[in-house]
């Protein structure tokens, strides 16, 4: 799938109206009418042909010629076109660099882009906010779910209900939506996360991690110790689980190692859930594990404690009736990360005294979002896919030449992105200012 910011600029107003009314029919129809669409936009009959037509040519809806009647679908690539014009509108994004990873269900591009803590502003979109000041790098992730695997559960499942039609859509934009929504509360509570700069449909800008992904890393430097980094993983597992949530695929893939400190920064939420769930032991304990196995194959290094689910909620629940003392490694007072000690509100959460998965469901990301979810994710993990990489049975030496391809393609980004080449700008000077998103 293309991502040309370029293209931005070259579509006309009508066109642009046309495009967020195939956006709106698909809510509720697998093809949208041509009719519905003029109906829509608001562009009569032989206008909205010549709008479809150059839409379609440069894929950004295609056309389908069906049984009962003639329509266009959105594609993933209109989806993209709309999400970055409503970016580079707010100024979130300015210009869209290379692509650093390609997953199974996400794109990630290197981006430049404005604004700090944009997502303090409550109704960005509807208030039309402007960013100001400086452009910085940073990171845009496009969800991509049922990218691959949708057809074949589709048949299976009925839990999207009337919104079957559109569900790539609607499962994209969900996923965004909670990777988001979580993003910022881990963030605001002090864990070491991206820091979540905008999200619209189904993508998410987020800072840039100046580092690489724990899978990359096969040596340490002299003053981390394989234990060491083991035990801070081990802990963030521990303080996501004292706040009520449990990452759910706490991988190598998942863990960024800072360049200059060495910090972890966990990353990729959608399947993250809550203690609460009643899977909580089993997600948590997996979640130990994949650390552990990957310490053991990696560094060759293996410890006899690791947490467990009951006891790390059983010594919470005794420090919070005033029964026992937090452990000296969840005390911030003792804790050396500087970087992430931002508010009491860090302070909170290290003491378990907050539920980030409660805070997130009042945020608006209900219950029944989060299940339509997850019902996918467990769907999809059923199926075979390229992302299903941590099995026991391969040969670190795929591992390491896996790695190193990666880590080339990202130093390139870095220095294409450094040069100020492959990042075309991004026009907004349609005459049409009335877009909405959403
Ligand atoms: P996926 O759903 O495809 O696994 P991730 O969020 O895990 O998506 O991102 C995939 C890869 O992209 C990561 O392993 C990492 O290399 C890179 N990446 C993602 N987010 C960032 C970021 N904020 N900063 C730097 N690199 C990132
Ligand atoms: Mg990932």
């Amino acid at each position: 799938m293309k991502l040309d910011a370029t293209e931005l600029r070259y579509v006309l107003p009508d066109e642009f109206r046309v495009l967020q009314a195939v956006e709106t029919g698909s809510k509720n129809h697998e093809v949208v009418p041509t009719q519905l669409i003029a109906q829509l936009s608001k562009i009569t009959g032989g206008n909205v042909n010549k709008c479809l037509g150059s839409l379609a040519k440069r894929g950004l809806v295609s056309r389908v010629q069906g049984a009962k009647y003639d329509g266009y679908r959105l594609t993933y690539g209109g989806l993209d076109w709309l999400a970055l014009k409503a970016f580079s509108k707010r100024g979130t994004v300015t210009s869209v660099g290379q692509r650093i990873g390609v997953g199974k269900e996400g794109d990630i591009s290197i981006i430049k882009g404005k604004g700090t803590n944009a997502w303090n502003e409550d109704e960005l979109e509807e208030q039309e906010i402007q960013m100001t000041g400086e452009e910085e790098t940073r990171i845009l992730k496009i969800h991509r779910l049922g990218r691959i695997s949708f057809r074949a559960i589709k048949t299976k499942r009925d839990y999207l209900g009337t919104r079957k039609s559109a569900s790539w859509m609607y499962m994209s934009r969900l996923a965004a939506r909670k990777e988001w929504e979580f993003m910022k509360v881990l963030y605001e509570y002090g864990f070491p996360v991206p820091e979540p700069f905008d999200q619209g449909r189904h993508c998410i800008v987020m800072s840039l991690v100046e580092g690489f992904p724990l899978r990359q890393i096969s040596e340490l430097p002299s003053h981390v110790t394989p234990a060491l980094l083991q035990a801070k993983l081990m802990q963030l597992i521990v303080r996501l689980a004292r706040v009520g949530l449990i990452h759910g695929d706490f991988n190598e893939f998942n863990v960024m190692i800072k360049d200059k400190s060495f910090e972890p920064v966990v990353i990729d939420f959608p399947q993250m859930v809550s203690v609460g769930h009643e899977n909580a032991e089993y997600f948590f304990n997996r979640d130990v594990e994949c650390v552990r196995r990957f310490f053991r194959r990696r560094f060759r290094y293996e410890s006899d404690e690791c947490p467990d689910f009951r006891q790390t909620m059983a010594d919470l629940a005794d420090e919070l009736a005033g029964r026992a003392e937090p452990e000296s490694g969840l005390d911030p007072e003792l804790d050396d990360d500087e970087v992430f000690e931002r508010s009491d509100k860090t302070i909170l959460a290290r003491r378990g005294k907050v539920r980030l998965d409660e805070l997130v469901e009042a945020s608006g990301f209900a219950r029944n979002m989060w299940q339509d979810l997850e019902q996918y994710m467990n769907d999809v993990s059923a199926e075979p896919g390229e992302n299903d990489v941590s099995s026991e049975g391969e040969s670190e030496d795929d591992d390491e030449d896996e790695s190193e391809e990666r880590l080339s393609r990202k130093l390139k980004a870095k220095m294409s992105i450094a040069d100020g080449d492959e990042a075309p700008e991004l026009h907004d000077n349609d005459e049409d200012d009335s877009e909405d998103d959403d």
